[in-house]
């Protein structure tokens, strides 16, 4: 715990660099299941805002515990200490001014609730990506849960390990009806209507 640490200001702040990039600033944070398409959508959605000039980064529940949350295991303690990190980092990159998309399982309503907390008011837009267990089950792409079933795999969320289902999401994605493409349009659709496109938005096409 540090002590006797002030806080410095700076004469650059958050609404300078967010000027400076001709964007509002926000963190979209998408929570889900294992293998309900947070990591895939969150990144199709990236794709179009950078082809559209606005500034990024992308948050990615597997890769970050390649490096800054590589200490941390699955407890429910663990998981807590990683989205802690996790909302850290998204909100130093908020207040880089960027558009930050972070994909992280975040099973604990409460864990989620910190982070949406840390940030300033209206720049946290909790995206619930709702695809059904038997849906990611058979998904699956990196046969995950096959390993958890037969117990290779210890508290896999889902299988021995909770998923608290947002009751505050600002967008829910229908991720087992909708396609990647449709999700994306919906969630460009909503960042339109909060104001947080320049100029309206192209929608994808959806034979893309
Ligand atoms: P998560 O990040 O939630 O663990 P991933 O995005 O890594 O999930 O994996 C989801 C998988 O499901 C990907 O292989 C993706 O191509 C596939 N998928 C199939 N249909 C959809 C859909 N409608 N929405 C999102 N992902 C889908």
């Amino acid at each position: 715990m540090s002590t006797n640490v002030a806080w410095h200001s700076h004469p650059v702040d958050q609404s300078i660099r967010a000027e400076q990039k001709l964007q509002a600033p926000l963190v979209i944070w998408f929570t889900g299941l294992s293998a309900s398409g947070k990591s895939t959508i969150a990144g199709a959605l990236e794709q179009i805002l950078v082809s559209q000039n606005y500034h990024t980064y992308l948050l990615d529940g597997d890769n970050v515990r390649h490096g800054l949350c590589r200490d941390l295991g699955f407890s429910d303690a663990d998981r807590k200490e990683n989205i802690r990190r996790v909302g850290e980092v998204a909100k130093l990159a908020v207040d880089a001014g960027l558009i930050v998309l972070a994909a992280f399982i975040s099973p604990f309503r409460s864990d989620r609730r910190c982070v949406r907390n840390i940030l300033p008011e209206g720049q946290f837009i909790e995206v619930f990506v709702d695809a059904p267990l038997d849906i990611c089950k058979q998904r699956d792409p990196k046969g995950l849960y096959q390993l958890a079933e037969r117990g290779q795999i210890k508290q896999f969320t889902g299988i021995d390990s909770p998923y608290e289902i947002p009751e505050t999401a600002e967008v829910r994605l229908d991720a087992s009806t909708s396609s990647v493409t449709e999700s994306v349009n919906q969630l460009l659709e909503y960042l339109f209507q909060i104001g947080a496109l320049k100029s309206g938005y192209d929608p994808i096409s959806l034979s893309a």
